[in-house]
């Protein structure tokens, strides 16, 4: 097993360059401070986590449907949400390095964490964390708009519509992905914190009263997410809030925790925001946000409980949750080995099956090329690759993850088999191309974490 240590870290970050998968962003001019790419196979990762999520939380389930709001929207909406009045970290300044930081992350209170400067850190002020831009091409105060902290208020704001235009009644839930921005003071630990990032959340109208019912199903559900997804449980906590770190109209909030090599930290968090967001709404539009329920002729305000889950800090945590560094002996040579392996959940990983001719010749190539159209016809990602030493290709797919790699030799070619090489297991097992398909789809529905 690999070590868990900040080292880890580095050499978990170099793979992500190496192999494709994260870029420091706009690195040829020498990168910009916690900003990052998504390199092919980053690209692959990101979309599978959005897939399972999206999957698991709108298309697998009656409840709940989808959207897909506007970054900038009317700033009237911040002012009602409370983002503009209340969005801040309290930040503190050390007079001695000069360096800013949160409030809330201080190890020691009155000590600079950077310098270690006692007594020197000047009183808390409060940092509104919205980016702030203009629409259209006057740039005063009153052409003010702000880029979206989150995707949630694009929800509240459309309740109205999708109720009347998706004919949906409470209990029933709103989801969203997309990009949101928070001009945050500290980012850092790669893609943990940044300031651009994605997040995933769904809002959940119920009817009043139901609320702790469903803050508790939606603990269970989100957690058990993670783990079907090839996250070892023993590396997930369940966090509840303490009274004096809940927001204002929040009753109680619970965040999903991975042990990331640098300590414990925040997945997502599942909330319970009562009727605070319609609320306001209602109050600042003028407009009438509430739910008739038909059969008990009762009009209501929906209470609400939020899972909020970040796309980029799922997409890390299952990178670092499968990264793997074996100690293999050759049995003939007892030559001591490494080998670097990310044991992705199939779903997640980002190419399914790599196909490779054991040499370049005899008609190989063809029929790998021609077994790799048959998987991509039916779905399933494939990857080629003639080059190097057969070992040496399972070892690359091993390092980015691949599940499955097919061989073909000449028995493909005389018997119409190939083999497939298992990612976990290395274990080799040979089956007729015909079948090649359905054997892809069934290891991928069995797949357990060793
Ligand atoms: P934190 O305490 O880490 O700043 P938060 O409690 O403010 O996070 P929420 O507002 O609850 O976060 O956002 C929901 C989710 O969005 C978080 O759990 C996280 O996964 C993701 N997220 C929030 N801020 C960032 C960020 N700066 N970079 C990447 N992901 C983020």
């Amino acid at each position: 097993m690999a070590s868990k240590s900040p080292d880890l870290m580095e050499r978990i970050v170099s793979l992500c360059k190496r192999r494709g998968f994260v870029f420091q962003s706009s690195e040829i001019y020498g990168g910009f401070n916690s900003c990052y790419d998504y390199g092919p196979l980053g690209a692959e990762l990101k979309r599978n986590v959005k897939n399972a999520w999206w999957q698991a939380m709108v298309t697998g389930r009656e409840d709940i449907v989808g959207l897909d709001s506007a970054i900038i929207q009317h700033p009237a909406i911040w002012q009602a949400s409370g983002h503009l009045a209340g969005f801040a970290d309290l930040l503190v300044d050390c007079r001695v390095c000069k360096g800013r930081f949160r409030e809330d992350h201080l190890e020691q209170k009155g000590v600079c964490p950077n310098c270690g400067g006692k007594g020197d850190l000047t009183e808390a002020r409060a940092f509104n964390l919205m980016f702030k831009t203009f629409a259209g091409p006057v740039e005063d105060a009153s052409h003010t708009v702000y880029l979206r902290p989150e995707t949630a208020q694009g929800i509240f704001t459309n309740f109205v519509n999708v109720v009347n235009s998706a004919r949906m009644k409470p209990p029933f839930g709103i989801a969203q992905i997309g990009k949101s921005f928070r001009n945050e003071i500290t980012p850092g630990n790669f893609v943990f914190r940044t300031r651009e990032f994605e997040q995933m959340e769904m809002e959940f109208f119920i009817p009043p009263g139901e609320d702790d019912q469903w803050y508790e199903y939606w603990i269970k559900q989100r957690h058990e997410w993670y783990v079907r997804f090839g996250v070892r449980a023993e590396k997930l906590r369940l966090r509840k809030h303490d009274d004096d770190e809940l927001a204002h109209y929040s009753t109680g909030c619970t965040d999903v925790e991975y042990e990331f090599p640098f300590g414990w930290s925040e997945l997502e968090g599942i909330a319970k925001r009562g009727c605070f967001d319609l609320t306001q709404h209602s109050e600042a539009s003028g407009k009438d946000l509430s739910f008739f329920d038909e059969a008990k002729k009762e009009r209501y305000l929906p209470h609400v409980v939020e899972p909020a889950a970040g796309c980029d800090r799922a997409a890390m945590t299952f990178l670092v949750d499968a990264y793997d560094e074996e100690k293999l002996v050759d049995q003939k040579s007892g030559k001591e080995d490494v080998r670097t392996v990310l044991h992705f959940h199939p779903q997640i990983a980002p190419t399914t099956t790599a196909v490779f001719p054991l040499v370049k010749k005899e008609g190989m190539p063809e029929k790998a090329k021609e077994i790799q159209g048959i998987l991509q016809a039916a779905g399933i990602s494939s990857f080629y690759d003639q080059k190097g030493a057969i070992g040496r290709r399972y070892r690359r797919q091993d390092e980015v993850g691949t599940p499955w790699c097919l061989t073909v030799d000449g028995d493909t070619l005389s018997e119409g088999t190939v083999t497939i090489r298992d990612r976990d297991s290395m274990k080799q097992d040979r089956c007729p191309v015909a079948d090649l398909v359905e054997e892809i789809r069934t290891r991928v529905r069995n797949w357990k974490r060793e």
